[in-house]
């Protein structure tokens, strides 16, 4: 093996470090690349099927990704994460056309998403929202009705013993998609692990980084089996640790990773594999977030495809921990604290009270109340068709301001050393759906200069054809990326 080659190493067997990896093999099939896992298995955190909600984020129905301000719904954002879902799907129908990845029990499938509210305000927002949503060709094809016959169509469970006098709306895209998120990362780990120069190493926990004055990275790993410790000297190290990320962002010590903290928030979920009722329900249906609920608390019922079985999920209901990942420590979040973050933590959680009562009244929830939020959607659910279901955990990033306080941001952030030998992702929104994007603005991040390169733009064109072109300005390639990444994976 010609050692003078780059060494890259992947921290993490998520969806993040897995898709990073994939584009890497692609752009730099010369480089070598360790990935590290600490768990036996790959994607067994958040990218895990059951660890999360499966919805191919595209702001189909996410009201939270179409805020309303001065009277308008402002579809930016929501236009901004569809398009980076198009980007998604493109790379994966690029691994399925290549034969990278089997398809054998697809893990993306048609679910349409729809949105649902009820009240004056809430229906008036949605219509609204339809109106300004409709007009973009990334959202044509979006229905609206206020029928209750219509929406029972559309979702016989969410209107069987509702009472008929209440003011309802609901929106409709067929173009959403429920993602196994698991899945495709176990894909992609795979066809690492086949590449030439790639070794993944399951069980393997990194504990330390520590950047030599040659400017490489001396990254400890721990085997977790044989308890034993080995050192691998890198020149680019990605830490896609989900909630461990930001402890081993801090072991870099680098300038770029002060005042960072995070604050996690666990999950639950309500399940049903009832045939006689997932059976009746082919549906995302996504509604309105309580005052102070995070972007990932939205209450929405589910239909998930996983392994060519249909279940149903709904929730998440939030709580509180102190881990960071679900088979963290306890003490994950008070080591996370130091001198450096201490001030900006504090002053997010002073700033982010509607946060904090959510929380609490999350936590305190008692089962039946639990249930009565699900009858909210399923009026005629019964309690022993549902079991609770502990989800993935999320870490809020809490990101120091230049005043010196902090503030709590919901998105997802890439924090990288100045000279981009090393890249660590926190936070947890939009998430698994945005990964490919993620991972490419990573790249930009860490090789801003070959990224441009002739060789490099090709190459991304090949497997993302629509690289560098907008799907926002560009109507008819929106629609032919769509219609074609659509058919690839069977979509239709
Ligand atoms: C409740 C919930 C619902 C969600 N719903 C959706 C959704 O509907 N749609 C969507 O797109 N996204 C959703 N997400 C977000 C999505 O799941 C995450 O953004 C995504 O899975 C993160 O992937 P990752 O690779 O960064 O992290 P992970 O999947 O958590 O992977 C990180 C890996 O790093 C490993 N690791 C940690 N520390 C170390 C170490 N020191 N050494 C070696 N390995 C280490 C972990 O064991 C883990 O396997 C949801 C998340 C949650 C929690």
């Amino acid at each position: 093996m010609n050692e003078d080659r780059l060494q890259v190493v992947l921290i993490g067997a998520g969806i993040m470090s897995a898709t990073l990896g994939v584009l890497l093999k692609q752009l730099m099939p010369d480089a070598r690349i360790s990935l590290f896992e600490c768990l036996d298995k790959a994607a067994a955190e958040s990218s895990d099927a059951l660890n999360n909600s499966g919805t191919g984020h595209a702001a189909y129905c996410e009201l939270n990704y179409t805020p309303l301000q001065d009277g308008q719904v402002d579809i930016t954002n929501a236009q901004y994460i569809a398009e980076r879902f198009e980007v998604s799907k493109q790379l994966w129908a690029f691994l399925k056309e290549a034969g990278a990845i089997s398809y054998q029990d697809p893990f993306i499938n048609a679910v349409p998403h729809m949105s649902f509210v009820w009240g004056d305000e809430n229906t008036d927002f949605l219509r609204k929202r339809y109106e300004a949503m409709c007009k973009a060709p990334i959202f044509q094809d979006m229905q609206y009705s206020a029928d209750p016959a219509v929406i029972r169509q559309w979702a016989p469970l969410i209107m069987e013993g509702r009472d008929n006098t209440s003011v309802l709306a609901a929106t409709k895209m067929d173009a959403g998609t429920d993602v196994d998120f698991g899945a495709i990362t176990r894909d992609m780990v795979r066809y690492l692990e086949h590449s030439e120069d790639v070794e993944v190493q399951l069980a393997h926990r990194v504990v330390d980084l520590v950047k030599q004055k040659n400017g490489r990275w001396r990254i400890l790993v721990d085997d977790v089996d044989k308890k034993t410790q080995k050192e691998i000297d890198a020149d680019y190290v990605f830490i896609g640790a989900g909630g461990g990320s930001l402890p081993l962002l801090q072991k870099t010590a680098i300038d770029e990773a002060k005042g960072y903290g995070g604050f996690p928030i666990s999950g639950q979920f309500l399940m049903c594999s009832n045939p006689g009722i997932v059976q009746r329900h082919l549906a995302k249906v996504y509604g309105k977030a309580e005052v102070g609920a995070p972007p990932m608390s939205v209450p929405h019922l589910d239909t998930r495809i996983i392994g060519g079985q249909r279940i149903l999920f709904f929730g998440p209901y939030a709580g509180f921990t102190t881990r960071f990942l679900k088979n963290g420590s306890f003490l994950d979040l008070p080591l996370s604290i130091g001198m450096n973050n201490i001030r900006p933590m504090l002053a997010a959680g002073m700033r982010n009270r509607d946060l904090t009562a959510y929380l609490i009244k999350q936590v305190m929830l008692s089962s039946e109340q639990r249930f009565k939020s699900l009858q909210d959607y399923y009026p005629d659910a019964k309690p022993e068709d549902w079991t609770l279901t502990v989800a993935g955990q999320r870490v809020q990033v809490i990101q120091r301001d230049k005043g010196g306080g902090g503030v709590l941001k919901f998105g997802t952030e890439i924090v990288t050393s100045a000279d981009g030998s090393v890249a660590a992702l926190l936070g947890a929104s939009p998430g698994a759906s945005t990964s490919v994007s993620i991972a490419l603005d990573v790249l930009t991040h860490m090789f801003p200069e070959k990224i441009t390169s002739q060789s490099w733009q090709q190459t991304l064109k090949k497997m993302i054809p629509s690289y560098g072109e907008s799907l926002i300005d560009n109507d008819d390639l929106c629609l032919a990326t769509r219609a074609r990444t659509h058919a690839i994976l069977g979509l239709s």
